[in-house]
C-alpha cells in the first residue's frame, strides 16, 4: 500500500483508499466520509473532519498529508481574467486562468508541466515536457481557484482542459481528476457537459476518452491539409488528418453536441480563402463547430496575427457553408494568459 506520511491522500483512488481503510480495520463507510471531506467540503487538514473519531484522524495524519493548493502569484488582466501561478511540491510551477463570463466563471487548467507536443505557435511547448501532473495537482487548480471566488460572485461552472500540456498524454490522471470533478456525492459536482478537453489529436486516447467519460471534446486543428499541419503540429506526422477526422467521426456525442475545432489564424500560413474552403470540406463528415482564434503574437514566435479583414472573410466563408464559426478573441493576452501563452514562469 502506498502510504507514508508524505503521500498526498488526494492522489489516492477510491479503491486505494478503500484498501487502506480495510487494512486498518476501519469501517467501509469511512471511505465516502473521508472523500467527501477532501473534495466536496475541501478540508485542508484531517482535524477539520469533525465527524471522524480522533484516533482515526490521527491514523490518517500519521500516514498521509493533505497538501492544500499553493498559489504563489495572481495577475489580473484588464478584461478581468485572473492568472494563477501554482507552486507544486517539487518546486515546479503551473498556471491556470479564471475567466469571467456573463453569469459564471470558466477555469482553464493545466495537465502537465510543459508539453512534449512542440506545436510551433505555442510558448508552453518551447522547453519540452518536464512531467505529468498528478490527479491532486489537476484538482488543486479547480479547488484553489474556486476558493478565490467571493461568495456573492457568479459560480465557477465550466472547466476547460486547455492550459499547459496535452491532457491526453497524461490520460490516467486526467481521467481520475474528471471522475472527482463530476461526482455529485463526494466530488465537486460539475456537469460533464461543462467540462471540455482540448487535444492536439492523440487518436487512440480520444477513443478511451469517449469510452470513459461524457465530457466535451475540442480538437486543436489549425490547418486543413497535412502539409501545413505537419509544419505547425508535429503530432500530425503520427496521426495525420485522415486518422484524426475518422476518430472525430467515431467520437460518441450526445444528440445535440458538437466537437469544437480550434483554428488559430496565422498570417499567410493558414488564413487564405482556399484554406477555409478546404476546412469546410474536411469537417463535412463531423458534427463540428469552429472557433477561430486570431494568433496571439509574442516576441519568441515567427508568426503574425492575420489581418482583421482576412479573419472576417475566413469566418464568412465558413458561415456560408453553414458552419457555426465564432471568432474567439483570447482573454488575458496582456498578462500572457491567452491561448498558447501559458508557461508557468515564476
Ligand atoms: Fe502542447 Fe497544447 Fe502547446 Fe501544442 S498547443 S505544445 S499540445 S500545450
Amino acid at each position: 500500500m502506498i502510504s507514508d506520511n508524505n503521500t498526498n491522500i488526494r492522489d489516492l483512488d477510491r479503491t486505494q483508499l478503500e484498501e487502506w481503510i480495510a487494512a486498518q480495520g476501519l469501517s467501509k463507510f469511512r471511505n465516502e466520509q473521508i472523500l467527501r471531506w477532501l473534495y466536496a467540503r475541501r478540508a485542508r487538514s484531517f482535524d477539520e473532519m469533525t465527524d471522524i473519531s480522533k484516533p482515526t484522524r490521527q491514523l490518517l495524519d500519521a500516514h498521509f498529508t493533505i497538501m492544500p493548493p499553493m498559489i504563489s502569484r495572481v495577475e489580473t488582466s484588464v478584461d478581468g481574467s485572473r492568472k494563477y501561478l501554482f507552486v507544486l511540491k517539487d518546486g515546479n510551477t503551473i498556471e491556470s486562468v479564471l475567466i469571467p463570463e456573463r453569469d459564471h466563471y470558466t477555469l482553464c487548467i493545466s495537465t502537465q508541466v510543459g508539453c512534449a507536443m512542440g506545436c510551433r505557435f505555442c510558448m508552453t511547448g518551447k522547453n519540452g515536457l518536464t512531467r505529468n501532473l498528478s490527479k491532486a495537482e489537476i484538482l488543486d487548480q479547480v479547488q484553489g481557484a474556486a476558493d478565490e471566488i467571493p461568495e456573492d460572485a457568479p459560480r465557477l461552472t465550466n472547466i476547460v482542459l486547455m492550459g499547459m500540456g496535452e491532457p491526453l498524454a497524461n490520460y490516467e490522471n486526467v481521467r481520475r481528476a474528471i471522475d472527482i470533478m463530476t461526482d455529485n456525492r463526494i466530488g465537486l459536482g460539475f456537469s460533464h457537459r461543462r467540462i471540455t478537453l482540448s487535444t492536439a489529436g492523440i487518436v487512440p486516447r480520444m477513443k478511451d476518452l469517449a469510452r470513459d467519460t461524457k465530457i466535451r471534446l475540442a480538437v486543436s486543428l489549425n490547418a486543413s491539409n497535412n502539409e501545413t499541419r505537419d509544419m505547425l503540429m508535429p503530432i500530425n506526422k503520427k496521426y495525420p488528418l485522415e486518422k484524426l477526422i475518422a476518430a472525430c467521426v467515431e467520437y460518441s456525442l450526445a444528440p445535440r453536441d458538437k466537437i469544437t475545432f480550434e483554428y488559430i489564424l496565422i498570417k499567410d500560413v493558414n488564413d487564405r480563402i482556399e484554406d477555409a474552403r478546404r476546412l469546410a470540406k474536411l469537417l463535412r463528415p463531423v458534427k463540428a463547430k469552429i472557433n477561430l482564434i486570431p494568433f496571439n503574437e509574442h516576441p519568441e514566435s515567427e508568426f503574425k496575427r492575420s489581418e482583421q479583414a482576412v479573419i472576417e472573410a475566413f469566418q464568412a466563408e465558413l458561415l456560408q457553408k453553414h458552419y457555426t464559426a465564432n471568432i474567439r478573441w483570447s482573454k488575458g493576452a496582456d498578462i500572457s494568459a491567452a491561448c498558447g501563452q501559458l508557461r508557468g514562469k515564476v
